[in-house]
């Protein structure tokens, strides 16, 4: 069976967690474009130089690319049974190049799922990811900066999706498990295969 999800949310909405609890239970890579910025910066590879900028400011890295990164990564074995994908469409423009890639290999989405979360909530979690994990993009101005482009850039890229009839909104506020199985029940709900 496979699964092709785009889980999409704010910073702090729990999206990493999830997509990884998700992606284990469908047996399936979950991919996160920052957790692979993050990999690059860390081994101080070409493309790490180039994100580092962008990512410590809370700004979005280039599409040119974030793209070509993501068409990489899919064209990669692994995802030949399904994949999620994890902060990545975040704007208009890598909509269109997800929907070139998928195409491309003749395959498409089956889902995109949105958590969603209150600003509050949100950045009362990222506060203590930033003690906790001390990433360097948590700094306040950075926070606040990635919070503004997801609601300017991203959260209207949901209205594209429920037009095809992919989207699938779940509420992300609640204990982990809870939130994982809503979103299990969700994804069964729209018939995504293998969710249950
Ligand atoms: P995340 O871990 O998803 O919060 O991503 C951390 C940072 O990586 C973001 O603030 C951006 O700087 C960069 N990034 C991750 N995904 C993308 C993307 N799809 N497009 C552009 N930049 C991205």
């Amino acid at each position: 069976m496979t699964a092709r999800l785009v889980i999409m949310g704010p910073q702090g909405a729990g999206k990493g967690t999830q997509a990884a609890r998700l992606a284990e239970r469908l047996g399936v890579p979950a991919i996160s474009t920052g957790d692979i910025f993050r990999a690059n910066i860390k081994g101080g590879t070409e493309l790490g130089v180039l994100a580092q900028s962008y990512t410590a400011r809370g700004d979005l890295v280039p599409d040119s690319v974030t793209n070509d990164m993501v068409r990489d990564r899919l064209a990669q074995g692994d995802v030949e049974g399904g994949f999620i994908l994890d902060g990545y469409p975040r704007n208009a423009a890598q909509v269109t190049e997800l929907d070139a890639i998928l195409a491309d290999r003749g395959v498409a989405l089956d889902a995109v799922v949105e958590l969603t979360a209150d600003r509050d909530v949100l950045l009362e979690r990222l506060a203590r990811r930033a003690e906790l994990e001390g990433r360097e993009d948590d700094t306040p101005e950075s926070i606040a900066r990635r919070l503004d482009i997801y609601a300017e850039q991203t959260a209207p890229l949901t209205t594209a999706y429920a037009e095809r009839g992919l989207l699938v909104r779940v509420d992300g506020i609640g204990a982990i498990d809870e939130v994982t199985e809503r979103l299990v029940a969700a994804l069964d709900d729209a018939s995504v295969p293998g969710a249950v």
